[in-house]
């Protein structure tokens, strides 16, 4: 049976000096070893680290497979020398022309993904045993998941169609790019399917009678070496922890 955890926790973590953005990374072990999306380079040696402690290295990953192909989720994927990446083809035919407000997926988005031996993959495959694709648009125009069945239990891999909790909650992602509506339903369908979740911008949890129980406890600790400022903090460094903010519709429609 194959079992799913978490190389590197995804974080919903904003500043007003740009973007973060940490995706979640997961490594799906079976017949096949599977990742579960690539982040950006910011991550690649902490991708290689997460990797050795399973006495894993780059080269032993069969499939990276791109939950979507924004830039947070897919820069790493020319790391993995023996791997296809599994896209969905709406993704893949996306990132040729995408829409000129969507600020996550650049235009050599899909020259860097064309580099790499792709296997499309489409709603139902199986991609190992028990391994089954999802298809969950509307965050974007071809976002895809994996449900894993274990026992009872079904895990979904799930990117940023349920970036996190919150978004479980509130029915819809933290940031849409294609469409809400089907952003809508692809939440409903993941929480119909499945009962815990590995996200995009988030670390594992179990959602029941609608609330989340996280499976694992986590932690990001900030540190640099910025000047002695007259600020509120470390060179003028403010830690503001709230609630996530709105969701953020960046296009939808499928038209425009
Ligand atoms: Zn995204």
């Amino acid at each position: 049976m194959a079992t799913i955890d978490m190389l590197l926790h995804g974080f919903t973590v904003a500043s007003d000096q740009g973007s973060f953005a940490f995706c979640g990374i997961s490594l799906i072990r079976g017949t096949k070893n599977i990742v579960v999306d690539a982040a950006h380079v910011g991550r690649r040696e902490l991708i290689r680290a997460k990797l050795a402690e399973r006495d894993l290295t780059p080269a032993d990953i069969d499939y990276v497979f791109l939950t979507h192909a924004h830039w947070d989720h897919s820069q790493n994927v020319d790391m993995f020398p023996n791997a296809k990446i599994l896209l969905h083809p709406k993704e893949r035919e996306y990132v040729k022309n995408p829409r000129e407000s969507d600020w996550a997926t650049p235009l050599w988005t899909s020259a860097m993904l064309e580099r790499q031996p792709i296997q499309e993959v489409r709603e139902g495959d199986e991609v190992d045993d028990g391994v089954t694709v999802i298809e969950i648009p509307g965050h974007s125009r071809g976002t895809q998941g994996l449900l894993l069945r274990q026992g009872d239990r079904v895990a979904a891999a799930c990117g940023d169609a349920l970036p996190n909790a919150w978004a479980a909650g509130h029915g819809l992602p933290r940031i849409v790019f294609w469409d809400v509506e089907e952003a809508k339903a692809s939440i409903r369908k993941l929480l119909d399917r499945a009962t815990a979740f590995y996200p995009g911008h988030d670390r594992p949890f179990e959602w029941q009678d609608g609330r989340a129980r996280y499976l694992e406890p986590t932690s990001m600790r900030i540190f640099g070496w910025p000047d002695v400022g007259e600020g509120e903090g470390p060179g003028g460094m403010v830690f503001d922890v709230g609630q996530p903010r709105e969701t953020q519709i960046v296009g939808s429609g499928r038209g425009d």
